[in-house]
């Protein structure tokens, strides 16, 4: 079983409280991880704040080229990276490799943007008292970011926040999920060996719970980027203070599917839409709306693909659809799944648990107010009502507290961009699924979704303070 230690000032750090980490799937013990001592947060925040002062001197150059080359150094690593994040999360190795490269990328776009970190020129003269001056912005690094991220995508999300916080010439203390603690170290390693300055990247692990508020209220911690929960959002936003927080919640992502839609290439992006990862995606498909007219086809395809869906190890080449992040969460999906049922949902297929997998279950007739439809399900189900005007749908799409991404297919302009415009989410995709993203996109949700986006070039607007300099000839 490999060791892995913290990563504190471009150092290995141990403490007396081993962790294993496991295969969710199995439960087979796969690396041993370090809860971090308070004395190990102290020294992680002091190299981050040594660091800060070495990052804010690197040119802007230097930045993207540390970035740039850790991109490339993620690819040619690109098997072993996603063997673990397989391993850990439980993801599917072909989901995982996507999620490798699609973290190169991201760290690619952040290499871009440092080459564009730019402020302004400011128009004082459209004041009359700013008569004779001039002035412009500079975007000046925070100081030290905390950084603390979900299991889901244990390497990319990570990157979405360390690679635009590096390219703005901040220092990052990094507190990746209990269960996925691995890529995280090998990542801060492998920027290491990219050249950046020692302690500009710490990881710190062990339970959120016990040392979260130490990181979200250090007095020298600036800003704590965050993406997991809503309700671990909620406690991190009520103890930051003035610290500036992005919040990256969740969701229970809605997609419309009109009476024209091309159904084939609906269903076909709907069900990994839906299924992929085990539905363990912030912007899974969980709730669809369809027309009343294609309703009773699109169930019947749908289910079938569903079904069709292969489980088992994450490592196998073949598996599609793998297990739950633990047998407590798999226990959750399936009480989930008979409140609804109890409720008068009916189950098409799935539903099935073998210790922590649950087979991809599709739920129709479900009731707006049940938890599947209400809350974030998490896990591998999808629900699918019919309706009979749009309007009605869009209605529908609104009834939740969240609000991250939803879709539509339909081949009437029309009538998506009047979906586009009264479905209250931060992004909106026509003629596909709502769990699409690439990663130079701005990213992020209304209502209990959170607040800020992400996306390099918006997340360094987030990470950096612009300073004004005004002079007087
Ligand atoms: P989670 O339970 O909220 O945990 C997220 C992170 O917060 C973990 O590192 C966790 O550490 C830490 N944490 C727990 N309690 C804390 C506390 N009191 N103070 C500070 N940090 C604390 O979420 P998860 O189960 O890992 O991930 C699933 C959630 O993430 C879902 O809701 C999903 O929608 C959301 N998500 C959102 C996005 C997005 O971009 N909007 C993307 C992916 C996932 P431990 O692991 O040690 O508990």
């Amino acid at each position: 079983m490999r060791e892995c230690p913290m990563w504190i000032g471009g150092r290995e750090a141990r403490s007396e409280a081993p962790i294993t980490v496991a295969v969710p799937y199995d439960g087979e013990p796969f690396a041993t991880v370090f809860a971090a001592s308070t004395a190990h947060l102290e020294q992680a925040v002091a190299a981050a704040r040594a660091a800060a002062r070495a990052m804010r001197g690197l040119s802007l150059d230097e930045r993207s080229a540390i970035l740039r080359r850790a991109s490339a150094a993620l690819l040619a690593d690109k098997e072993e990276f996603a063997r673990t994040i397989s391993s850990e999360s439980g993801k599917p190795i072909r989901e995982a490799r996507v999620e490798v490269e699609r973290a190169a990328s991201t760290l690619l776009f952040s290499s871009e943007e440092a080459h564009r970190l730019a402020g302004e020129v400011v128009p004082m003269e459209a004041s009359a008292a700013g008569r004779g001056r001039m002035a412009m912005t500079l975007r000046e690094p925070l100081g030290v970011i905390a950084a603390i991220t979900p299991f889901n995508f244990p390497l990319n999300l990570s990157v979405h926040k360390i690679g635009p916080a590096l390219a703005a010439g901040n220092a990052v203390v990094h507190k990746p999920a209990s269960a996925t603690p691995v890529c995280a170290i090998m990542l801060a390693r492998l920027l290491s060996g990219c050249g950046l300055p020692d302690g500009a990247l710490n990881v710190v692990t062990g339970s959120g719970a016990a040392i979260g508020d130490f990181l979200v209220e250090h007095p020298a911690v600036r800003m704590i980027t965050f993406t997991g929960s809503a309700e671990v959002g909620l406690h991190i936003r009520a103890r930051a203070g003035l610290k500036r927080v992005t919040l990256e919640l969740g969701n229970n992502s809605a997609l419309i599917v009109e009476d024209d839609a091309d159904l084939d290439d609906c269903i076909e992006r709907a069900v990994p839409g839906a299924f992929a990862h085990s539905g363990q995606v912030c912007i899974s498909v969980q709730r669809i709306f369809v027309h009343q007219r294609v309703f009773g086809e699109f169930v019947v395809r749908f289910t079938a693909a569903a079904r069709a869906l292969k489980i088992g190890h994450p490592l196998a080449e073949d598996t599609a659809v793998s297990s739950l992040i633990t047998e407590a969460e798999a226990c959750r999906v399936q009480q989930w799944l008979s409140e609804a049922q109890a409720a008068g949902a009916s189950l098409q297929c799935g539903g099935a648990r073998s210790r922590s997998t649950v087979a991809p279950a599709v739920l129709t007739g479900v009731p707006e107010d049940s938890r599947v439809f209400q809350q974030e399900a998490f896990g591998p189900l999808a629900g699918i009502n019919s309706y009979s005007t749009l309007d009605e749908a869009i209605a529908s799409v609104n009834h939740s507290d969240y609000g991250l991404q939803a879709g539509i297919f339909t081949r009437d302009l029309s009538k998506a961009f009047h979906a586009a415009r009264e479905v209250e989410v931060g992004g909106f995709l026509i003629n596909d699924v709502p769990q699409f993203r690439v990663d130079q996109m701005p990213y992020g949700g209304v209502k209990l979704s959170g607040a800020g986006r992400e996306g390099p070039r918006y997340a360094i607007e987030e990470m950096t303070e612009p300073k004004l300099i005004s002079w007087r000839a």
